[in-house]
C-alpha cells in the first residue's frame, strides 16, 4: 500500500526589516536552504515553499507540517509565525543558524528543532513523524559529508530571472574570526560536494549569472581549482565569497577568471590591523590590501569588500579613512556592516562578560540599522552615524564614477550592483530618519 499524501510547508522567514533589504532587486538572491532541504523529502509529500521576501505566509493553509528557517534578526518574527501555526494545531519544525546558536530558546516555539545541519536527519525525522513517534530535538551527531547532496529543487525557487542561478560547492571556513557565526556552526571545518555534482547543477541553470553561495570558495585551493576547470565549458558568469588568501594564488585567480568569475566578495573587515588582530583575523594584512586588490583586478575580477565598523580599536577616524582607502584601491563594491555580536560567538561572550550588550532584542541584530553593544571609543550613536556616512559617501555618484571609470570589469556587472547598494543605503537612511522623527 502506498503512503498517504502529506503536505509540507517550508518557510524562509524574514522579518519586515530584512524583507525590505532583500527586496532590492539585484541583491535579492534566491535563499537556497529550503530548496536543498526539499530535495531530501520523499515523493509522497507535496512540498510548498514560501519565501517571505516574495510572498506572505498564508495562515489559512492547513499543511500536515510546517518547517521554518531563519537568521537571528528574523527570530522574533519567525517565532510569531510558529506560534500562530501551533495555535491551529499544525506541528512546527524550526531550524537554521539561530536555532543552532540558541536551541533552548527556539524549542519554546516549536514541536521539533534541528540543531546543526538538517538535511541528513530529515528523511529519518519525516518517517518518524508519519509513524507518530518523532523526537523533539534532532542534533547532527557530526558534520555530515556533502558528497551526496542532490540538486536543489528548482521548482521551489521563486525567481526565474538573471539572479536565479544559486548553488553551493563547499560549506564552512577553516578560520575562527570571533564575530563569525559560521566558525561556531561548522566548527571551522570545510566540506565539499563532488566537483562533478556541482558542475552538473551549475550547468543546469538556464541563466547566465550564477551565485556560488559558499562561505569561502578559497577555503580549499586545490578543490577550487579543479572545480573552476569543470565550470569553464559552461561559459557562465559567477560570483562568490573568498578570504584574502584568494589573492595570493595567481593560478586560482587565473582559473577563476577563465571559468567566468566576475566578482569576489572579500572579507577585508577593517583597514586597522589592530582591529583585525582583535577579531582573531590576523591573516588579513592591511599592508597587503592594495596589492591583493590589484592582483584580483589584473585578472578582470571585481572586488566587493566586506567592511565592519565598531571594533574596540576603531576611533571616529575609521569611517573616512576606510572610504579613502576603498576609493584609492578602486574596489567596485563594498558591504558595510556594524559589528554585531551574534549569540554563541566568542565576540558575544566577551562583550557579555564586559557587560556591554545593550539589548537582546534579536530583531535589532541586523548590522545596519542598530548598534546592540556599547562601543569602546565612540558612542553607539556615533557608530551608527559613521556607518551611514561611509555608505552615503561610497555610494555617492561621485564615488561610483571615480571607482567604476577605471574598473577592469564592465559596467553591465558593476553599475547595477552599485545602483542597488545606493538604493539600499538610501532606504536605510530614510528608515532611520523615520524612526527618529
Ligand atoms: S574568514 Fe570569513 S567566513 Fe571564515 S571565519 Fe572569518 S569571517 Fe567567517
Amino acid at each position: 500500500m502506498s503512503a498517504p499524501v502529506r503536505t509540507l510547508l517550508l518557510i524562509t522567514a524574514s522579518s519586515p526589516e530584512i524583507q525590505r533589504v532583500r527586496r532590492s532587486r539585484v541583491l535579492n538572491f534566491q535563499q537556497i536552504t529550503m530548496p536543498y532541504l526539499a530535495a531530501f523529502v520523499p515523493p509522497h509529500w507535496t512540498v510548498l515553499h514560501v519565501d517571505e521576501v516574495v510572498r506572505p505566509v498564508d495562515f489559512g493553509m492547513q499543511p500536515d507540517l510546517a518547517a521554518i528557517t531563519f537568521h537571528t534578526p528574523s527570530a522574533p518574527h519567525a517565532y510569531a509565525i510558529a506560534d500562530r501555526f501551533r495555535q491551529r494545531g499544525i506541528p512546527v519544525v524550526l531550524g537554521g543558524p539561530h536555532v543552532t546558536l540558541l536551541p533552548d530558546e527556539a524549542q519554546e516555539h516549536a514541536d521539533v528543532i534541528f540543531v546543526g545541519e538538517a538535511e541528513f536527519q530529515w528523511p529519518q525525522f519525516l518517517q518518524e513523524f508519519e509513524a507518530g513517534r518523532h523526537g523533539q530535538r534532532y542534533c547532527s551527531p557530526e558534520l555530515p559529508t556533502l558528497e551526496h547532496v542532490p540538486m536543489a529543487r528548482k521548482d521551489l525557487f521563486h525567481r526565474r530571472d538573471h539572479t536565479a542561478g544559486v548553488l553551493f560547492a563547499t560549506r564552512g571556513c577553516p578560520h575562527r574570526c570571533d564575530f563569525c557565526t559560521l566558525a561556531v556552526m561548522y566548527q571551522s571545518r570545510v566540506r565539499q560536494r563532488s566537483v562533478q555534482a556541482v558542475a552538473e547543477e551549475y550547468g543546469s541553470f538556464p541563466g547566465k549569472v550564477i551565485i556560488l553561495w559558499d562561505d569561502n570558495i578559497a577555503s580549499d585551493m586545490e578543490y577550487a581549482k579543479t572545480l573552476f576547470q569543470a565550470l569553464v565549458p559552461h561559459r557562465k558568469w559567477w560570483s562568490s565569497q573568498a578570504s584574502i588568501h584568494a589573492a595570493a594564488d595567481d593560478e586560482f585567480l587565473e582559473l577563476a577568471a577563465r571559468s567566468g568569475c566576475k566578482q569576489l566578495f572579500i572579507g577585508l573587515e577593517s583597514i586597522s590591523q589592530t582591529s583585525l588582530n582583535e577579531a582573531h583575523k590576523p591573516f588579513n594584512h592591511v599592508s597587503d590590501y592594495g596589492c591583493a586588490i590589484a592582483r584580483i583586478h589584473s585578472h578582470g575580477i571585481a572586488v566587493q569588500a566586506g567592511i565592519v565598523f565598531g571594533f574596540d580599536h576603531d576611533t571616529q577616524a575609521i569611517f573616512s579613512e576606510t572610504v579613502d582607502f576603498l576609493e584609492a584601491s578602486g574596489v567596485q563594491n563594498a558591504t558595510f556592516n556594524i559589528l554585531t555580536p551574534f549569540p554563541g560567538t566568542r565576540l558575544y561572550q566577551r562583550l557579555e562578560g564586559e557587560d556591554r550588550i545593550l539589548t537582546r532584542d534579536w530583531s535589532r541584530y541586523n548590522g545596519r540599522a542598530d548598534v546592540v553593544f556599547r562601543p569602546k571609543q565612540m558612542s553607539a550613536e556615533d557608530l551608527l552615524a559613521g556607518y551611514r556616512y561611509a555608505n552615503r559617501r561610497f555610494y555617492s555618484w561621485t564615488s561610483i564614477y571615480r571607482r567604476l571609470s577605471r574598473s577592469p570589469v564592465g559596467l553591465p556587472w558593476t553599475l547595477p550592483l552599485n545602483s542597488a547598494y545606493r538604493f539600499t543605503s538610501f532606504i536605510d537612511r530614510l528608515r532611520t530618519w523615520q524612526r527618529s522623527a
